[in-house]
């Protein structure tokens, strides 16, 4: 069938962070595009992901400030938290910033269904709740993850990332299952927020893709601040009581927790759920993801895959530029590569850890020789404070050529500071480079160029 005969030239599923920037992308270089969007326009970072739970983050950074303004000076009276209030202000910052991406798909004549998308043939997609089939010369995948949750028994008085900002009050007690992004965040939110918050996880592995000395850091610190670790076990059972409260019962026969929320957050997991890849005959990979070439092009050869359900590196900025470069290859005439190198990354724990590049164990692992430089450091907002809270720096430097491999912080603005940092590792800077910069005075940031 020639192209012209396709309803589209581009069909596009699930618009999230990689699908309406590649429908975007493909619309401007001049593309017929459509795309279909069983949930809400924006995916999960805009809707429940990364921006809501910043906005939680900030609220929940409130609650330190406000605990620090006494000792500059300030009197504060009254000061109490409405949950209601702030739940309701970032979930009508999610409705506006889903409209702006409508207007976003609108503006570039890009055709989309609010319906569940399958496929049906290399060309063809059918609609679950229209029941209309639409024919693509390409159909681009972008459905993303989904929260994994075990099986035991009560998993269903549990809730996942996807519910975590709707609660309709704000909990005493958190039980918390897993020690990664989701969960070490929404530790702190709630930590800091006044609840009792319970971290179990299988391993005392927290964070486990970070360097050791900031993961050590940082269980230091939430320890002190008063969260909770159960290590080396998981949830066997939960119990719903008669007044709606909860009670964890532990695999490893320990004491079981009584909570009002249980959230669990061990891994997402490839959104791959009634897609019709049968009928293409596309396997799915070890880890349930969609495998793909480094073009994003899938074992059928009309369509690609892009984002979370490719289970490459699940972060927004990768999907964003996995889609756009997909556009760019197959509408713009522009061949491009993405590097998987160097990706900067954050958890927004309180304190914040960001990271770029190798971690000392992986430098000692790929190098013959190495050098490390450190930096342990009492951040100057905290010198009135009682709490010992000590930032943390770690450039992992090649012996060899002197080349900064990477560079690992947990402190105050570490995200912020590591963004601009990260520009410096990714051009492959050296030591001497860090060293030749002069410092600027009083920040933190100067102890990166500090390190001797
Ligand atoms: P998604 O954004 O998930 O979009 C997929 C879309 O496809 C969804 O809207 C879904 O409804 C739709 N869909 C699925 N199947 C179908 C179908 N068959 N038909 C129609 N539609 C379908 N990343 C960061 O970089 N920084 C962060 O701070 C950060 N925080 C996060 C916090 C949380 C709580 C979570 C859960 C994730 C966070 N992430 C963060 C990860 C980030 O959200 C994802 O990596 C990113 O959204 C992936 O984009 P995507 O386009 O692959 O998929
Ligand atoms: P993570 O992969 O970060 O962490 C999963 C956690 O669950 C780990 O502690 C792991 O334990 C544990 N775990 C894994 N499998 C099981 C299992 N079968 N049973 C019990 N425990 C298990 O997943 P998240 O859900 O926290 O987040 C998913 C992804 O979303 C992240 O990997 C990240 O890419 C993205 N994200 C990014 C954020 C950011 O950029 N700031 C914020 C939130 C999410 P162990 O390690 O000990 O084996």
């Amino acid at each position: 069938m020639p192209q012209s005969a396709f309803d589209y030239d581009l069909f596009v599923i699930g618009a999230g962070s990689g699908g309406v920037r590649a429908s975007r992308i493909a619309a401007a270089h001049g593309a017929r595009v459509a795309v279909a969007e069983e949930f809400r326009i924006g995916g999960t970072c805009v809707i429940r992901g990364c921006v809501p739970k910043k906005l939680l983050v900030y609220a929940s950074q409130f609650a330190d400030d406000l605990g620090h303004a006494g000792d500059y000076g300030w009197t504060l009276q009254g000061a109490t938290f409405d949950w209601p209030k702030l739940r309701d202000a970032v979930l009508g910052d999610v409705d506006r910033i889903e409209r702006a991406y409508t207007h976003t798909l609108d503006s570039h004549k890009v055709d989309h269904f609010h319906d569940h998308a399958e496929i049906t043939g290399p060309n063809s997609v059918r609609l679950k709740n229209s029941g209309k089939t639409m024919t693509a010369a390409k159909i681009l995948i972008a459905t993303g993850a989904w929260p994994v949750m075990p099986e035991f028994a009560g998993n269903e008085h549990c809730i996942t990332s996807n519910e975590v900002f709707h609660l309709e009050t704000l909990p005493r007690h958190v039980v918390i299952a897993g020690a990664g992004y989701i969960a070490m965040e929404f530790a702190s939110i709630f930590n800091a927020l006044g609840c009792k918050v319970t971290v179990i996880n299988r391993t005392d592995n927290v964070l486990r893709t970070y360097d050791i000395d900031l993961r050590e850091r940082l269980m230091t610190i939430t320890r002190a601040r008063g969260i909770e670790y159960r290590f080396h076990t998981t949830a066997h059972s939960v119990e719903k009581q008669p007044d709606g409260s909860l009670v964890v019962h532990m695999n490893d026969g320990g004491e079981s927790l009584a909570a009002d929320v249980m959230l669990v957050a061990i891994g997402r997991k490839a959104n791959t759920m009634s897609l019709g890849l049968d009928s293409v005959g596309i396997k799915l990979g070890t880890r349930g993801e969609i495998p793909v070439d480094g073009e994003g092009r899938t074992s059928c050869d009309s369509i690609y895959a892009v984002g979370d359900v490719t289970d490459r590196v699940q972060l927004t900025p990768i999907a964003i530029r996995e889609g756009h470069a997909f556009a760019d290859r197959q509408y713009g005439g522009k061949p491009r590569k993405i590097s998987y190198d160097a990706i900067p990354s954050a958890v927004f724990t309180q304190p914040p850890l960001a990271a770029v590049g190798l971690t000392e164990a992986e430098a000692r692992q790929n190098h013959d020789e190495i050098r490390v430089y450190t930096s342990d450091f009492r951040p100057m907002k905290n010198i009135f404070s009682e709490r010992v809270e000590r930032g943390y720096y770690k450039l992992v430097v090649d012996g060899a050529t002197d080349r900064v491999l990477g560079l690992h912080m947990i402190g105050p603005d570490a995200p912020e500071i590591l963004q601009a940092a990260a520009i410096a590792v990714k051009a492959g800077l050296t030591k001497a480079d860090f060293d030749e910069t002069v410092a600027l005075h009083p920040s933190m940031a100067e102890e990166l160029v500090l390190m001797r």
